[in-house]
């Protein structure tokens, strides 16, 4: 397979500086690629445990002063808004809605950063009781993580039985007009037959749904490429319930494949984040719940702005270090390449 094919980035951009970055306010990297998507990672706590990114007794707890307080978070976001030229807020974990304090997270951003997306990827779960006080916050939309519609199965994967809390929480979402509501699901070989169910499941409530292919960021580091449940599996058990017509991409940054069911208007996306990467169009920046900048899901080099800036750094000190850490970001997740070894943190403690 060729390095396009890959996903890995061929462009290289012009150079102006001494470490050959150009003087530019952007997050941009030395493969052309510019950052303008914005993942925050808020705790590393969640209320379940999905087989494919928590280890059963859940991730070691950090310690509370390891966190960033939601003022600092404000800060931060406020200077990749203001100076880094970030487009889209999204918050993560862990599980956003383990943090009391995430209204006030909202809020201080809505009013730090009027007018920028402010997005959540949630379980769901407690989200039906605190979907009006979010949207009143100033949160735009969320993608709800839902891989079945079986509560068997459900428990089984995620090692809860939260199911009814899960869709409470999807209709008070879609009630309060956190659009466009999006679930994403990862399917393992246990729930493939019923994502049929879930796409219908999905239509009728007036959700979009997106299938992302498991990657190797699960805690035990159990995945193996040969059990992942691929995009193409995806698509063609949905192909036999429903008639599936390609639609493209929203947009080249846009990692979901889009297909139009049964002639439309209701559309499924797949995201084959291991067989067909989109590395080459990555446009996001990773901040972790302790205040590491990542520029990649899969690179452990971090670089720490919680430090800096407890030790009084100033925004143009924390711009200067955070365009430093992009301008080192990898090619491509190397999934397929030899020798490849997952990151050390799993997907709940990076914030996916
Ligand atoms: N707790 C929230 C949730 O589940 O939506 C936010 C954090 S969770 C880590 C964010 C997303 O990462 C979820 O959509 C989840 O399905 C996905 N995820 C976790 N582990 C994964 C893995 N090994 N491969 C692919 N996606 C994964
Ligand atoms: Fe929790 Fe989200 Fe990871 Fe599931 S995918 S264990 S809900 S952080």
């Amino acid at each position: 397979m060729t390095a396009v094919g890959m996903g890995i980035p061929a462009v290289r951009s012009a150079t102006t500086s001494v470490d050959g970055r150009p003087d530019v306010p952007e997050l941009v990297d030395s493969f052309g690629r510019v950052a303008r998507d914005l993942r925050v990672s808020i705790t590393e706590k969640c209320s379940l445990r999905c087989t494919y990114c928590m280890p059963e007794e859940g991730l070691p707890a950090i310690p509370a002063e390891q966190l960033l307080t939601a003022a600092e978070i404000v800060r931060l976001v406020d200077i990749a808004v203001h100076r880094l030229g970030v487009h889209e807020v999204r918050f993560t974990g862990g599980e956003p809605l383990m943090r009391a304090d995430l209204e006030s997270i909202i809020q201080g951003c809505t009013t730090r950063v009027p007018g920028i997306p402010l997005a959540m990827t949630t379980n769901a779960v407690g989200l039906e009781h605190r979907a009006r006080a979010l949207a009143d916050a100033g949160l735009s939309r969320v993608n709800v993580s839902l891989d079945s519609v079986d509560r068997a199965h459900f428990a089984q994967l995620t090692r809860r039985d939260r199911l009814p809390a899960v869709m409470a929480g999807i209709r008070a979402a879609v009630r309060h007009g956190l659009a466009p509501v999006k679930v994403n699901a990862v399917l393992m070989p246990e729930t493939l037959d019923g994502a049929a169910d879930l796409l219908d499941w999905c239509i009728d409530e007036g959700v979009a749904l997106r299938f992302i292919e498991e990657m190797p960021l699960d805690a035990d580091h159990a995945w193996k490429r040969g059990d992942m449940v691929s995009a193409q599996q995806v698509l063609d058990v949905l192909g036999d319930r429903f008639e599936l017509s390609a639609i493209g991409r929203a947009d080249p940054s846009a990692p979901a494949e889009q297909w139009l069911v049964n002639g439309g208007p209701a559309t499924v996306g797949v995201i084959g984040s291991v067989t067909r990467s989109f590395c080459s169009d990555c446009d996001r920046t990773r901040l972790t719940a302790e205040g590491t900048v990542r520029s990649c899901l899969f690179s452990d080099r971090e670089t720490d702005l919680r430090g800096a800036l407890r030790g009084g750094a100033d925004d143009d000190e924390l711009a200067r270090l955070w365009r430093g850490a992009m301008w080192n970001k990898w090619a491509g997740h190397g999934i397929d390449a030899a020798g490849f070894t997952p990151p050390k943190r799993s997907m709940g403690a990076i914030g996916g």
